[in-house]
């Protein structure tokens, strides 16, 4: 629609309004991060634009002194926030301040609950941008001219935050961008320079642009430099408080809550680099997404290059934010470019061990690393299957739910483990399962829990894929107590399996037939002492766990059956042993069987058979 003045009004998205609404709301007790926003803005506006002008040095024209100025007007009520930076076509403007580009926010905003105090949280996770303004305006005007465009191509942006946006050719404008905030009746406690100084400097004085603040009873030319324009990470550590790391973290990952470390490094020599390296609190939104943005802010002397630089870590290091400044790339170089520079293995390495003793230290505190493993812990365990390079690092880096904690919460490590270990144990035992309560409470444990031997507890989803990949530790290897034979660490050979099934081999026969059809074989178990009976898998074949999860996601597997163990101690297989009639004794064994599968979270293949069965063991029962 537009109107006679040439006006053209057009409507937000739907993720916008809903996004916009939720922020107003929900961040209000955080409004002053509109600042934090727009400097950030500013800033990659300036960093974009010095990034263009290497290749077009024209762009830059007269105007090369690249800054941010932050005005204000106690009259009209207004604050702006101006740069000389790169600058919006019409187009951009219309996409960039109209639409959210991220695939997964629709998903992302139907999480939202209503709770104040979460939803900021799960919004600090997303990043609220540009839109933050209207927090604290009622009013917003956006003039820009972009870098390279004739200054009639000007373009005005103006909202209320409501829904619409109306754009229009602006008169003229310098190059860059003007934000011009019409504040709240509410918020005019912002119109106060001594407030505003202080909140510039928080926001910036990591930033390598200056930031002015122009006094409204003062000259133009007479603001006053608000920050040191230096980039945080070219500055000694020694001389970075951890305020300054906190706020530069925010300014990079638009995230509300502290990080939990960070680790800053120059690396000089044959190449030279310097990393700064942060591990979020909180997982993103989209850490699942395969399309989120990852990867680290690459800079090439100082010269901001591209964001999500997905070359310098591993995915399953997606969670870790940060700025790698190089020496030596070249000041051209593209993601393709990147993809095939030999230069980057050595940078890539390096900097996964950075991340890694970074996430080493940080299990030095017990309760931050407990939060990080919860937001995280799926995706280290990634890093098994992906990094076998750094095995021994990572392995250090567990933590399980084992038969020790008392909670579900993965919280041991392998070291905790081994410390328990019982004299003769030999091997670290788990047990997949398909959920915490399952594997807890699973048959298969019950004698090592008896006699005092740990296991550690699986049941998340990647589980299956890991345990792959789990060898050894410390000269320990692990052991799976839901697959294979299993002989106690403590028995002699008589008491070992093999000794068990020759004493009991007439009767394991007799089972092994009628069950035939449905289990591989039968023997005498050494994992059980309360329950009758437990099915295992061969060492060669797929765990349950993975099978069903191959199975649902449509693979065609070859059938594999299970083992049934039998507690020869149990009453039940007492009395299915004295069982006389073959009859009953099929039936009974069946039965057996069934609930050992229904144990471990098995479906069963025919239920109505079981439930026949069941039905009428019970029957029997009464009448006997
Ligand atoms: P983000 O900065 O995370 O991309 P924002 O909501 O802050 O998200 O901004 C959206 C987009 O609007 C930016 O990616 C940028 O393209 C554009 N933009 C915002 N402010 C400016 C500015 N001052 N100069 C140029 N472009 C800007
Ligand atoms: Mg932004």
């Amino acid at each position: 629609m537009t109107d006679t003045a040439g006006r053209e009004t057009l409507g937000f998205q739907t993720e916008v309004r809903q996004l916009l609404q939720l922020m107003i709301h929900s961040l209000y007790s955080n409004k002053e991060i509109f600042l934090r926003e727009l400097i950030s803005n500013a800033s990659d506006a300036a960093d974009k634009l010095r990034f263009e002008s290497l290749a077009s040095p024209d762009l830059l024209k007269d105007d090369t002194d690249l800054k941010i100025r932050i005005g204000f007007d106690d009259v009209a009520g207004t604050i702006t926030v101006a740069d000389n930076g790169i600058g919006m076509s019409r187009d951009e403007l219309i996409q960039n301040l109209g639409t959210i580009a991220r695939s997964g926010t629709a998903e992302f905003l139907q999480q939202m609950t209503g709770d104040e105090k979460k939803d900021a949280r799960l919004i600090g996770q997303f990043g609220v941008g540009f839109y933050s303004a209207f927090i604290v305006a009622d009013r917003v005007e956006v003039l820009t001219r972009k870098a390279g465009l004739d200054s009639s191509d000007a373009v005005r942006w103006e909202s209320d935050g409501q829904g619409e946006f109306t754009i229009e050719a602006a008169d003229s404008a310098a190059r860059g961008t003007t934000v011009t905030l019409h504040l709240k009746d509410a918020e005019k406690e912002f119109l106060d320079a001594f407030r505003l100084e202080s909140l510039i400097r928080r926001y910036s004085d990591h930033i390598a642009f200056p930031v002015l603040l122009e006094n409204p009873s003062a000259d133009a030319d007479e603001a006053k430099a608000v920050n040191s324009a230096t980039a945080l990470w070219t500055r000694p550590r020694t001389d970075i408080d951890d305020d300054e790391y906190k706020e530069f973290y925010k300014h990079l990952s638009h995230d509300f809550a502290d990080p939990l470390i960070w680790s800053h490094n120059r690396v000089e020599g044959k190449r030279e680099y310097t990393s700064l390296l942060f591990i979020p609190s909180n997982a993103p939104f989209d850490l699942w997404n395969r399309e989120a943005p990852k990867g680290l802010k690459l800079y090439v002397q100082r010269v901001f290059i591209m964001d999500d630089a997905e070359q310098f870590l591993p995915l399953y290091l997606r969670f870790v934010k940060g700025v790698v400044d190089s020496a030596d790339l070249p000041l051209n170089v593209s993601r393709e470019l990147l993809q095939r520079n030999p230069e980057l293995d050595a940078m890539r390495g390096a900097l996964t061990r950075r991340a890694l003793d970074m996430i080493g230290k940080l299990a030095g505190d017990a309760e931050k690393y407990a939060s990080f493993w919860t937001e995280f812990g799926q995706t280290m365990k990634e890093g098994l299957i992906e990094d076998q390079q750094n095995r021994d690092k990572l392995l250090k880096l567990l933590r399980f739910a084992t038969t020790k904690s008392e909670s579900a919460a993965q919280d041991q490590s392998l070291d905790d483990y081994l410390s328990r270990m019982v004299e003769g144990q030999d091997k670290i035992y788990y047990l997949l399962g398909e959920s915490h309560e399952t594997v807890r409470s699973s048959p298969h444990l019950e004698q090592l829990r008896e006699k005092g031997f740990e296991v550690l507890l699986l049941s998340d989803r990647i589980d299956p894929w890991v345990v792959e990949h789990l060898n050894e530790y410390e000269g320990k290897s692990f052991q799976d107590i839901g697959r294979g034979q299993f002989t106690l660490p403590d028995s002699d050979d008589e008491s070992s399996q093999a000794g068990e099934n020759d004493e009991h081999k007439a009767f394991l026969e007799k089972i092994r037939e009628s069950l035939k059809d449905r289990v591989e074989t039968v023997n005498v178990s050494q994992r059980l002492v309360d329950s009758p009976a437990c099915v295992v898998v061969n060492d060669q074949d797929l765990t349950p766990q993975l099978r069903r999860m191959l199975e649902a996601s449509g693979q065609e597997l070859p059938e594999s059956k299970p083992i049934l163990e039998i507690n020869v101690k149990h009453p039940l297989v007492s009395r299915l042993s004295g069982e006389g009639d073959d009859t009953k004794f099929t039936e009974l064994s069946n039965i057996v069987l069934d609930h050992a599968l229904l144990a471990e979270g098995a479906q069963l293949d025919n239920p109505a058979d079981y439930v026949r069965r069941m039905n009428k063991f019970l029957l029997d029962l009464e009448r006997s």
